[in-house]
This record gives structure tokens, sequence and C-alpha cells, in this order.
């Protein structure tokens, strides 16, 4: 068994769509990035790769690649996940929290889980999404953006 963590944070910009989890969220504001900022979506990949040894998404995806501008995260999740396979890995269990004042994000967190799930060929119930806010403290409080992070444990061989 092997454990991996992620973190990550985007800002918030006006004209772009909220993605998270691959799940589109109506807001007035979106995430800026490279990708389509769906930070909730890259901290699960850096746990995955962390737990790996595989390194973090920027050392897979640069986001000085026009390939992937503009690309839903969800695509980079499945290259992730073909990395994993390489390495005789699978998930066994993620477990995530977005930080975010705004919105509320209760009614999107099946959705998400179940995307998360699909990509990673796991069972739905391994999955775990949870939402939190700062009490209006720091960045994520003042709504300035919006972090995730997650932990990941992967075994040896698919599973059983
Ligand atoms: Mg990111």
């Amino acid at each position: 068994m092997r454990i991996g963590l992620g973190f990550d944070a985007h800002r918030f910009v006006s004209g772009r769509p909220l993605v998270l989890g691959g799940v589109d969220i109506p807001h007035s504001a979106g995430l800026l990035g490279h990708s389509d900022a769906d930070v909730l979506t890259h901290a699960i990949m850096d746990a995955l790769l962390g737990a790996a040894a595989l390194g973090d998404i920027g050392r897979h995806f640069p986001d000085t690649d026009p390939a992937y501008r503009g690309v839903s995260s969800l695509i980079l999740l499945g290259k992730v996940a073909e990395l994993l396979r390489g390495k005789g890995l699978s998930p066994v269990n993620l477990d995530a929290v977005v930080i975010a004042q705004k919105p509320a994000l209760s009614p999107f967190i099946p959705a998400m889980e179940e995307k998360v799930a699909r990509v990673l060929d796991m069972p739905s119930g391994c999955v775990n999404i949870k939402a939190t806010t700062t009490e209006g403290m720091g960045f994520t409080g003042r709504e300035e953006g919006i972090s995730a992070a997650a932990v990941a444990l992967l075994q040896n061989g698919s599973k059983s």
C-alpha cells in the first residue's frame, strides 16, 4: 500500500466556467488556469501521482504545453490512471476536501464523486469528496479563489 497527498489552489476570475471534479457549477466567477482549472481534480491527480512516486502534474502536463490549454482535467486524470497502471498500481480509495467560501457545493458532490470514480475505474463508494468554508478567513474566505486537498491510497496490482 502506498499513500499520497495533493494540494492545489486557483484564483477566481470572471468570465470563466467553474469546474470542480469535472462538474460544471453555476457561479458568478470561474477559476483561472491553463487547463479548465479544476482545482479538485488537480489535487486528486497530485495525490495519485505522489502515492506512485511519479512527481506531480506539472511534470507530466506542463502549463507551457499548448496541448493542455483549456483541456478537461478529467482527461488528464485518465492519463494519470494510465501512468498508475503502467507502474502496476491501482487506487484503493480517495478522500478530498474542497475549500470554498462560495458557492455551496454539497448539491454537486455526488456527481463529482461519480465522475472521478468512473475515470479511475473505482467503485463510487471508494471516492469521498467533501467541501468546507474557512468561515471567512484567508484567501478562500475572501472569495479570492478555491483550494483543494486530497489523499489517495494505492495498492500493487489490479483491484480484487
Ligand atoms: Mg492546478
